[in-house]
């Protein structure tokens, strides 16, 4: 059974489109359970009904035509139990709703289950029988497995409104693909897709007109990777026997002119381009191959695949740099790396859309600094069929729209009028107090990486660096930056913030953030090997690292150091010791420095408790809110499907927060947040009101936080702190203080925040 499941599931992923899947998928289903019926019901969220998409074993004109209101027949009713119906006999079931249109008289057995995706309804997978007969367990169940396994198809052929647009070709709805906000703000442009090299499946359809040329391109990638396999069978020669050897043998047999290029020439000569015509050859010998029962013949489809991606290498390579950026441009793709964005032109980058990654991938990190809308992690997002279109980026809710109505394109075009109006306005607070109006001040610190983040920061009056994110200089690298090499970055983020103080992370990797000279593999890196854990296995690493900031520091003294991920006291101490260490060798040096202050991050639960006894150690500590907030609610947060579950709002992160503070306030010890509630004007306003002494946050919400503080007064604050601290829901605490803060005034800098 399995073995049919995962041969289904990979036959109807490679279908070439969405309707072709359903159809393969409603054939091979019927076949796998000899029903005489399967049948696709999706649902149309505009029409509220569920239309019949594919079947086999009903009327075939029936399909796109006939459909069930939500609560209408038995289709109606699965949806609305959200749970299987089993019926022997449909016929004396009360909702039963007959079809003339589908000619299922004959059939009296019937199951149906709900296709679930993210808690929703997508459709109804329906199986009929014409025996009066109840089906049996092992049926329902792999009726159920296979919805599970297929509701990610059917997922994305709901977003992408590609099914329902056929069926009205006039009526183009407006889609909205979910993601994760990568950088906040709006922007409206062009898409163009950018797909990563050597990689067949994210190559786009387009067509040509010179069909010559692209011959002779195909030409030309043929004699560069034919010379490729002979080059890599000679070097074969000294380590492998006769029989691999043949392997190269059949590569090359493969690229013979009559075989698969043929084929690809006779796509070309159909107006592709040979990019695409590429892919289609591939994709069907691939198909085939997976196809087959001989599990030998199976893997065949992998050499099929290499070879393609090896054609398609030579065929990019010369066609790299042709793409067009038109003036306000979405860039889109699986994965977009931080060098490719460098690589266009800057001021035509709109907003960027990926389809894999996370907030904490190198683009984000870099789109964030530079100021760009970015949705990353949006999964549905037909890209292919997205190249060259319109599309709105919505990186406040972490979402992308396409066929956009006019009223929503002029809603989005007012937000960033809006947002540049409002920023404009803020710019004349950069050198005014963050105080508010009865007078109590709060320091605004930024959160840096990057140097590009070093000019919006100064540009912004901040008040020094908060958190100097150092494992940023060490990503964007290929291997270990060497002390020297360090000294020089970090001594371009001490300079411009002279005599404010920069406050430097040691390295903070594992976890999400990784290096790729320095690869960690774990089954659960939020709760491995992260932050202090891997400098105090690496002393060599750590003591470099700490040596090179106190040389920067030199003659401006204003560096403090900060440890990630601390857990137990221990670890701080050991760090110390070792910060110490550093500081007598580099003394010895002749570097005049002081001993600079160190202080320890508190983001995890264990150094809540821990905080007082913490904080009679170190100079300060500062609370990293973003991983505070995943540990405390056992919600990662980079994982979309428990996104709406992790919430800074919640009661628990509250009395965190407070606790800290307190305990930090009662040892004399100063304390701030660092995490992205800092940054956040709400949740900043809060956190100013337990008496935390500086918000560090990313330097676009440097001015709107400020100009939060300034209109406010620290009886209101205070007022809505205690009556928060005494509810219990972290839903109903993050509407009430958007509600208290527009009431008071506040709502044009809360309205389109969400992330920073
Ligand atoms: C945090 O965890 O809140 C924090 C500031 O650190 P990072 O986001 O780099 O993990
Ligand atoms: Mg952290």
């Amino acid at each position: 059974m399995l073995d049919t499941l995962r041969r289904i599931v990979q036959e109807v992923n490679n279908a070439p489109d969405i309707p072709s899947a359903l159809d393969l998928m409603a054939k091979r289903v019927r076949d796998a359970m000899g029903t005489e019926v399967c049948s696709i019901y999706l649902r149309n969220n505009s029409e509220e009904r569920y239309v019949l998409m594919a079947s086999e074993g009903l009327k075939r004109e029936a399909i796109g035509r006939v459909s069930l209101g939500l609560s209408e027949g038995l289709v109606g009713q699965v949806g609305l139990r959200e749970e299987p119906i089993n019926l022997e006999d449909a016929f004396s079931h009360p909702k039963f709703h007959y079809l003339a249109e589908t000619g299922e008289d004959p059939f009296h057995a019937f199951l149906g289950v709900p296709v679930m995706h993210h808690g929703d309804v997508l459709g109804i997978l329906v199986v009929q029988q014409r025996d009066a007969r109840r089906f049996d367990q092992s049926e329902e169940a792999f009726l159920v497995t296979i919805s599970a396994q297929l509701s990610a198809v059917i997922a994305h052929a709901h977003a992408s409104g590609a099914l329902f647009e056929q069926l009205d070709a006039h009526e183009k709805l407006p889609t909205i693909y979910d993601g994760q906000s990568g950088a906040s703000g709006a922007a409206i442009g062009q898409a163009v897709l950018l797909f990563p090299e050597t990689d067949l499946s994210s190559v786009p359809d387009r067509e040509v007109e010179d069909v010559n040329a692209e011959i002779a391109l195909l030409d030309e990638a043929l004699v560069r990777v034919r010379q490729e396999i002979r080059d890599l069978a000679e070097r074969a020669k000294k380590s492998l026997g006769a029989e691999e050897q043949a392997l190269f043998d059949v590569y090359l047999r493969m690229l013979d002119r009559h075989a698969l290029p043929a084929e690809v020439v006779a796509k070309i000569r159909e107006g592709h381009w040979a990019q695409g015509a590429l892919r289609m050859v591939v994709d069907a010998h691939v198909h085939n191959f997976e196809m087959m029962d001989d599990p030998y013949l199976r893997e065949r489809a992998a050499d099929v695949r290499d070879l393609g991606r090896r054609v398609l290498g030579q065929l990019q390579s010369r066609n790299r740099r042709q793409i067009e950026f038109p003036d306000a441009c979405i860039l889109m793709g699986e994965d977009i790396s931080a060098p490719m964005l460098m690589e266009m032109p800057q001021e035509r980058l709109a907003g960027i859309v990926t389809t894999r990654g996370s907030r904490n991938s190198h683009m984000a990190i870099v789109a964030r600094a530079m100021g760009i809308p970015t949705v990353v992690g949006c999964q549905n997002l037909p890209l292919k069929k997205l190249d060259g279109k319109e599309l709105i980026i919505d990186g406040f809710r972490g979402r992308v729209i396409a066929n956009a109505t006019a009223e929503l394109k002029e809603q989005f075009q007012d937000i960033i009028a809006e947002e540049k109006h409002l920023l404009a306005g803020l710019e004349k607070l950069r050198d005014l107090p963050a105080q508010t109006e009865d007078g109590q001040r709060i320091c605004l610190q930024v959160n840096t990486g990057l140097m590009t983040d070093i000019n919006r920061s100064i540009e912004r009056g901040a008040e020094g660096v908060g958190l100097y994110r150092t494992e940023i200089p060490f990503m964007v690298r290929d291997r270990f930056p060497s002390e020297e090499e360090q000294r020089l970055i970090y001594r371009e983020q001490l300079s411009p913030f002279a005599p404010h103080s920069v406050t430097m992370r040691t390295l903070d990797i594992g976890g999400d953030k990784a290096l790729s000279y320095f690869p960690i593999e774990e089954e659960n890196p939020f709760l491995g090997w992260r932050g202090i854990r891997v400098t105090l296995d690496h002393p060599e690493i750590f003591i470099v690292q700490v040596r090179a900031m106190l040389k920067a520091s030199e003659g401006f003294d204003n560096l403090r150091i900060m440890l990630p991920m601390i857990t137990s006291v221990f670890e701080a101490e050991e760090a110390q010791h070792l910060i110490h260490r550093a500081w007598l060798e580099v003394r010895e040096e002749g570097v005049d420095v002081a001993m600079p202050p160190v202080g320890v991050m508190i983001e995890v639960p264990a150094s809540v408790y821990q905080a007082r006894a913490l904080a009679q150690r170190v100079d300060f500590l500062s609370v990293g809110t973003n991983d505070l907030t995943q540990y405390l609610l056992a919600v990662d947060r980079n994982n979309r499907q428990v996104s709406d579950l992790y919430n800074s709002f919640h009661p628990a992160v509250l009395h965190a927060l407070l606790h800290v503070v307190e305990q930090a306030h009662e040892e004399g010890k100063p304390v701030s947040v660092c995490g992205e509630m800092a940054g956040d004007p709400a949740s900043a306003l809060l956190i100013m009101a337990m008496g935390y002494d500086a918000l560090s946050m990313n330097a676009s919400n440097l001015l709107r936080v400020k100009a939060a503080v300034r209109q406010v007064n620290m009886g209101f604050l205070r007022r809505l702190l205690n009556e928060v601290l005494a509810m219990d829901n972290g839903e109903v605490i993050a509407s009430y203080v958007d509600l208290q803060l527009t009431k008071a005034g506040l709502g044009e800098l809360i309205r389109h925040r969400k992330s920073g």
